[in-house]
């Protein structure tokens, strides 16, 4: 059961650069948040993984907190990366982040040095890494002062447990002062990490012109509105999909139900595209320059596939454009 990886895996993917930095990203990166907690079948997760890396994908993006339970996810990574990817290491951007609530008490919460520095401490002992290619701040936090923070992750990479410092969920002021903190350090901040999809793009369109003056990049999570925009909801609501699980509290039927009407609208336009709905969300995203990649989930190896091959139309015209803006509107 030896893994060797596709040999044609780098002939298709798009490789993006973040900001203008040294580094490229996938067009696509996967995402454990789903489908890979200790809930989760771990064969299930292997084929995950081994696929999207023999489609190109070199990006995996982790945090503490996934799994359910907590934690899990980085141990399930470790294990398959221990079995199949310790000999791909240097093909790999693998990422974490700590900011969400991670163990109980004062210290496992926010953006402390003392939680940051633990947590990364922890995410590297569950993945069983030597170091993270990104590590990130996971949120905003309003009560520790932004050059705590910024110091914390500086010292990551300045004792190598980190390559890169990414920002996930920071609004365009505090983004401003810690690059004008993070500059000043010469810390290798590069990217911004937030959710943007045709269902919810304000705070990300927010945010990409402060990213775009400075230089720095967009990765942008939820691309399909966790499978809303797929064709995955447009016939009912499947036993299996992320809305009916219980162990995702962030989307269910009554949410789902609320949005059908635009859904199948935009299903309608990428079928004119000659899309998938899903092709076309994860293209709509690819079409802002800042956006280096776009993190997607998946639940089985054929929702990969698909998503693969929003690369090749990437282009809106402005009547689809307008088209869809209507729909949204
Ligand atoms: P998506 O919007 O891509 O949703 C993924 C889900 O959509 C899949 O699990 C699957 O659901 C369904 N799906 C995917 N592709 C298809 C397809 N082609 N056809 C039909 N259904 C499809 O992303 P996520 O919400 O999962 O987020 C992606 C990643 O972003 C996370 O894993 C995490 O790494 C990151 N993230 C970061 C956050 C942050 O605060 N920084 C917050 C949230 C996410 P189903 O199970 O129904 O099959």
């Amino acid at each position: 059961n030896n893994y060797l990886a596709a040999s044609e895996r780098y002939d298709t993917m798009q490789y993006r650069r973040v900001g203008n930095s040294g580094l490229k990203l996938s067009a696509l990166s996967l995402g454990l948040w789903h489908n890979f907690g200790s809930v989760d079948p771990l064969a299930n997760q292997r084929q995950l993984l081994r696929h999207a890396f023999d489609l190109g994908i070199t990006c995996f993006d982790l945090a503490n907190n996934y799994g359910p339970e907590p934690g899990s996810a980085e141990t399930n990574f470790g294990r398959l990366y221990q079995a199949d990817f310790k000999p791909y290491r240097d093909e790999l951007i693998i990422t974490s982040k700590a900011g969400y609530t991670m163990w109980p008490g004062p210290y496992g919460d926010w953006g402390s040095r003392k939680y940051i520095i633990a947590s990364c401490d922890q995410s590297l002992r569950r993945t069983q890494l030597d170091y993270f290619d990104i590590f990130y701040s996971h949120r905003f936090d309003p009560e520790t002062p932004l050059e705590e923070t910024a110091l914390a992750l500086d010292q990551l990479v300045k004792s190598g447990k980190a390559l890169y410092i990414g920002l996930s969920n920071y609004g365009p002021e505090a983004t401003a002062t810690m690059t004008t903190i993070f500059k000043d350090l010469k810390t290798p901040y590069i990217i911004n990490q937030d959710r943007y999809n045709m269902f919810s793009q304000e705070k990300a369109k927010a945010l990409f012109p402060t990213l775009a003056e400075t230089h720095k990049g967009a990765v942008v999570f939820s691309p399909l509105a966790q499978g809303m925009l797929t064709g995955r909801y447009l016939n009912g609501i499947p036993a299996d999909s992320r809305a009916a699980r219980k162990d995702s509290p962030f989307l269910n039927v009554e949410k789902v139900e609320a949005q059908l009407a635009q859904i199948k609208a935009l299903n309608a336009i990428a079928e004119k595209r000659g899309q998938t709905l899903a092709e076309m969300a994860l293209a709509w995203d690819l079409r802002q320059p800042v956006v280096a990649s776009v993190i997607i989930g998946a639940s089985r190896v054929s929702q990969l596939d698909d998503n693969v091959k929003a690369l090749d139309h990437l282009t809106f015209t402005a009547e689809e454009e307008a088209a869809i803006d209507q729909v949204l509107a």
